[in-house]
């Protein structure tokens, strides 16, 4: 197993002194240590933007992968081996613009995969335009004028989605993020973490100011309880709706902590094992590739017969 040193933070991170990513990486260095997960059957999946670098800065896989695309790597890395940790890391425009149709699809599919959606309502890696939840009217430092469209509400996307882990963090509560992420990856489907994140070059609107005695965490309140026990239709409507009336609050108060959790619904892997039970079929990173010898199971000329048939069949 990993030793508690193993995720350490290597010299050449190149985001702006005070952006929020710092703490993000923080708090999932202290998570992923405080869990003792081992690094090689860990994964770390990002798209492409600021926040996307963080796989660089994490001992353990990474994959940068291509814009909006951290969901279809991560899935595919997940069916190929259900037994991997698989956290996708990614900015709101690269998760709920281009990759939106991903992000519904995960929460559709309850694959088990943390999201931790870094938050600062602009695309800052392209030099700060409105990202899906910046809101109508609102006006950050680089816009020529008021952005003109309406926010995506993340927390409220993810309980339509069927996300059964949905949870909201702050960059700068690193401890607190930690605890969010360490149940987010204990949780066994798919799972959310909304990140709000200040970027302290592009987004002279949401910052640790405007943050500042505006955030309250929803457990301090006893009588929250995001958790559905019994799995009853009564229990999730009364949960769920609990929760988007939470994910509507914004202004003057922020609530961040667990929005919803139901650890009752399968997963996609559970749904594919059950299948292919009845065609005796393993998950790919599961399948034999050699002979107990060691001989492949496929040799050269199996390999160049198949190779073949497959050229005069798809290409004549
Ligand atoms: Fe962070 Fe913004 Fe700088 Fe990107 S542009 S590294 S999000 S502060």
């Amino acid at each position: 197993m990993a030793s508690k040193q193993a995720y350490k933070t290597e010299v050449w991170i190149d985001w702006c002194p005070g952006c929020g990513d710092y703490g993000i990486v923080a708090a999932m260095q202290k998570a992923f240590s405080e869990l003792s997960l081992d690094p090689s059957n860990t994964v770390v999946v990002s798209g492409i933007g600021c926040s996307s670098k963080t796989p660089h800065y994490i001992y353990s896989n990474g994959v940068h992968t291509l814009h909006g695309r951290g969901i279809t790597y991560a899935t595919g890395i997940k069916l190929a081996n259900p037994e991997l940790t698989v956290v996708v890391n990614a900015g709101d425009g690269d998760l709920l613009g281009i990759g939106v149709a991903h992000f519904v699809a995960l929460g559709r599919r309850n694959l088990d995969v943390t999201i931790l959606l870094h938050d600062n309502q602009v695309y800052g890696l392209t030099k700060g335009q409105a990202s899906p939840t910046l809101g109508r009217g609102e006006k950050t430092k680089s816009l020529p004028a008021p952005n003109i469209q309406d926010p995506v509400n993340p927390i409220a996307l993810a309980l339509a989605s069927g996300y059964t882990f949905i949870a909201r963090g702050y960059a700068l509560w690193i401890d607190h993020l930690k605890d969010l992420i360490k149940a987010a990856i204990k949780h066994k489907g798919a799972a959310l973490i909304d990140i709000l994140q200040p970027c302290v070059t592009y987004n002279d609107i949401y910052t640790a100011d405007y943050y500042k005695g505006k955030l309250y965490k929803l457990e301090e309140d006893p009588k929250w309880d995001p958790i559905v026990s019994s799995n009853t239709i009564d229990e999730i409507e009364d949960k769920m709706s609990k929760a988007m009336s939470k994910a509507l609050e914004w202004d003057p108060k922020i609530p961040v902590g667990i929005f919803y959790a139901n650890p009752h619904i399968d997963t996609l892997e559970d749904r594919i094992a059950k299948r292919n039970q009845l065609f005796t079929v393993k998950p790919p990173a599961r399948q034999p590739i050699a002979r107990n010898n060691g001989e492949p199971l496929i040799g050269p000329e199996e390999f160049k017969k198949i190779f073949s048939d497959y050229i005069i069949k798809v290409v004549g």
